[in-house]
């Protein structure tokens, strides 16, 4: 079930640090003492037991971040949409800069009864994919609509687009469609995005036409949850 899910994921990530903690600590001090005593084969291991370990790091961060999404009534508050997505922009800013793209904004943004850490989280996430899944200069559309009582939010791209069969499985935790070598990543941040979404009663999907054709993810957010 998800809480058993959730509880594994807790736990596992939690108790993983540790021993992960010793791993990376005693390979960087075999490279810090050990560097001109070895020869360049040994050098490269150690390099990649080095970069092995940080990934791990950063995949368990991630499962961290997963697990701890939960609802807390003492956090809820009424947020202001347009303001979050001001401070997901600003938090993105360096990128947003280095990748020259431009920004649209569309809509009313509304006001809605959320955890203003969980909605930025989710903003940040779908438009840092949208700056980083693009070969040219991004140009990103956030917009929003009023749907039967509910708030459509959309994170439009001109990117590389997502081919059908993937639509579904990139919500999952861990999966990634295209080589790291080309486009890094941990595979963690749409499936935040879903539980997020989910942990607020809305739903959330992308569509596109095709590779190569851009993505928009579009996200529904019930007024009341
Ligand atoms: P990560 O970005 O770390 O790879 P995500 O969970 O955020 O992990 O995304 C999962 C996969 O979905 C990505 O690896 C990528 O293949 C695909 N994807 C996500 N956002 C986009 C996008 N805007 N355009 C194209 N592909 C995307």
């Amino acid at each position: 079930s998800n809480k058993e899910l959730e509880q594994f994921a807790y736990v596992a990530s939690h108790d993983l640090k540790e021993p992960l903690r010793m791993v990376t600590s005693y390979v960087q001090l075999l490279q810090k003492r050990y560097a001109d005593k070895l020869d360049s084969d040994a050098n490269d291991f150690i390099n990649f037991a080095v970069q092995g370990a940080k990934r791990m790091y950063e995949l368990i961060n991630g499962l961290l971040e997963y697990s701890r999404i939960i609802i807390k009534e003492t956090e809820i508050e009424e947020v202001n949409i347009e303001e979050i997505i001001e401070e997901a922009l600003f938090m993105l800013k360096v990128k947003i800069e280095q990748k020259q793209a431009i920004i649209k904004k569309q809509g009313d943004f509304p006001k809605i009864r959320s955890n203003r850490i969980h909605i930025t989280r989710l903003f940040q996430n779908l438009i840092d994919n949208s700056l980083k899944f693009c070969k040219e200069k991004p140009v990103i559309e956030i917009g929003v609509e009023k749907k039967d009582g509910n708030y459509l939010f959309y994170v439009r791209d001109n990117g590389i687009g997502i081919r059908q069969e993937y639509k579904e499985r990139i919500f999952d935790i861990f999966q990634r469609i295209n080589p790291r070598e080309e486009y890094e990543g941990t595979g963690i941040g749409l499936s935040i995005c879903k539980k997020i979404v989910e942990k607020y009663k809305g739903k959330i999907w992308v569509e596109s036409v095709g590779e190569g054709k851009g993505s928009t993810f579009y996200f529904i957010l019930p007024e009341k949850f």
